[in-house]
């Protein structure tokens, strides 16, 4: 497999494609399936909330939408720069690597 997911809840991740290019935000949900994420507060899409009783109104909500894994770089914990994403093997176990300054992101 190699659109394996590298990106996982609570990562800090920096949007490179799209309208809200160059804001970062939290991983609040992964779609490993669809290689798409939704980030906290970013990427907002309008969705109208169907009214709970029938003398309401439906309201109209901005709520964060799926983007595209490829359109976002994660933020490294350690050096807090945008980096690709390395492994590195440790008593067996694979685990993410900053490229830019080695630190291993759990
Ligand atoms: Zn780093």
């Amino acid at each position: 497999m190699t659109n394996k997911m590298e990106i996982k809840k609570g990562d800090t991740v920096l949007i490179i494609k799209g309208k809200d290019k160059g804001k970062s935000g939290k991983v609040i949900k992964v779609f490993p399936k669809e290689n798409r994420l939704i980030i906290d507060g970013l990427n907002l899409i309008k969705k109208i909330k169907r009214p709970q009783k029938t003398d309401e109104k439906g309201e109209i909500m901005s709520v964060p939408g799926k983007i595209q894994r490829a359109n976002v770089m994660l933020i490294c914990p350690n050096c807090k720069k945008p980096t690709k994403i390395g492994h590195l093997i440790e008593n067996g176990k694979k685990y993410r690597k900053c490229k830019k300054c080695g630190a291993k992101i759990i």
